[in-house]
């Protein structure tokens, strides 16, 4: 048997005339830059999340550098985030000149641990201090970061939130969706997230008038009105061909997100069948909307074995990710080391995402449960 990480096929099959008609119009418009379907899409997206305002724009980490760009970032400025994401998190920062300042994450969620948020500003130096500026939490594999807490030690040193929702679209914290919670959250379109585009694309979110005018101000090269440059911006467009693939994906996101969250309790259900409860660890769902993007376990120590094993029974499976970012070669400049942030490393090294999209057959799903049995015998 045969089980993709993931198979897009199948759903395209599915909403093929709708996609088609959608593009068809702005085809035959010809007006391929912003324009009515993204000005709709943003519409939608800011409803789908609970927030006032949306931005479209050219990707998910130009959504992260865009917003950082927004809050004025400067050389030297601090800004606190975790080691176990994908690279633009901290990526974007960087480029802005920006100081990453890593916060190990809680052992159960891969999330931003908010105790050890604390400690590593109470660490900092009175000069860090002065520089530091936000806090960018990341809704890690579809499930929001513990935001109470983080959200009162933001406010008590009046520091930004951007939350870093690009595998979160339409989870929940405490009732609120992903991208309302913070100043500004981010989402992108990659294809392999819950709503991909065909191509690259992201959005911003904000309940800030004063925010989404800058933004939508710093999407085209700062200029208001046009050529006349108010800031430094750059080409942060999305397309309006992605919009318009978009929006009708959206009407069908929170059937595939059902379909997702029945998919993980399906294999929670064929692990504890098979007895595999105490050589493999779950993923833990605390109580929010998980839109489980990923479905990840942990694979104490027969992490690559597993894989190599399930890669030979025509299982796909990703590790997300093996290299915590204080880690990567880029960052050597942060004088990190091994053993720095613990947590993020011992996932780095044990963590192994299953298929989990929503086209999986019930037959797919025990089988690549029954082919972990095999490997644990
Ligand atoms: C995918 C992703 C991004 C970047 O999105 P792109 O659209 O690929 O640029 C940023 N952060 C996280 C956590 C992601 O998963």
């Amino acid at each position: 048997m045969n089980v993709p990480l993931l198979d897009l096929k199948g759903q395209y099959q599915k909403i093929k005339d709708e996609i088609l008609a959608s593009v068809h119009r702005v085809f035959e418009e010809q007006q391929f830059i912003l324009g009515s379907p993204v000005k709709l899409l943003e519409e939608e997206i800011a409803g789908y999340c609970g927030c006032k305002h949306a931005v479209g724009v050219s990707s998910g980490t130009d959504a992260l550098l865009i917003s950082l760009m927004a809050f004025e970032i400067r050389p030297g400025d601090r800004i606190l985030t975790s080691p176990y994401t994908f690279f633009a998190t901290a990526g974007s920062i960087a480029r802005l000149g920006g100081i990453p300042v890593f916060v190990d994450i809680d052992a159960e969620s891969f999330n931003l641990s908010p105790d050890k948020l604390g400690e590593a500003i109470d660490r900092l130096e009175k000069k860090e201090k002065n520089h530091l500026k936000g806090i960018m939490p990341i809704h890690l594999f579809g499930q929001c970061a513990d935001m109470a807490p983080i959200l009162e030690i933001a406010s008590s040193h009046g520091l930004f939130v951007i939350e870093d929702a690009a595998q979160a679209i339409g989870s929940e914290y405490l009732g609120r969706r992903a991208g309302s919670i913070g100043d500004v959250g981010c989402f992108s379109f990659f294809p392999s997230k819950n709503l991909g585009a065909f191509g690259d694309g992201g959005i911003v979110t904000t309940d800030s008038d004063e925010l989404f005018s800058k933004l939508q101000i710093f999407r085209v090269h700062g200029a208001s009105p046009k050529y006349y440059h108010q800031v430094i911006g750059g080409n942060f467009r999305l397309d309006a061909v992605q919009a318009a693939v978009v929006s009708v994906k959206l009407k069908h996101l929170d059937q595939w997100t059902r379909r997702r969250q029945e998919n993980a309790s399906k294999y929670r259900s064929f692990f504890k069948n098979e007895g595999l409860e105490d050589r493999i660890t779950l993923p833990h769902e605390k109580g929010s909307r998980h839109i489980y993007n990923q479905f990840v376990i942990i694979a104490e120590g027969k992490r690559d074995g597993l894989q190599r094993f399930l890669k030979e029974a025509g299982i796909g499976t990703e590790i997300y990710y093996p290299v915590p970012l204080h880690l990567q070669k880029c960052f050597s400049y942060l004088g990190h080391r091994q053993g720095d942030f613990p947590l993020s490393e011992y996932a780095a090294e044990n963590s192994l995402a299953l298929p989990i999209y929503p086209e999986l057959s019930d037959d797919q799903l025990s089988y690549v449960v029954k082919m972990i049995r095999k490997f644990y015998r």
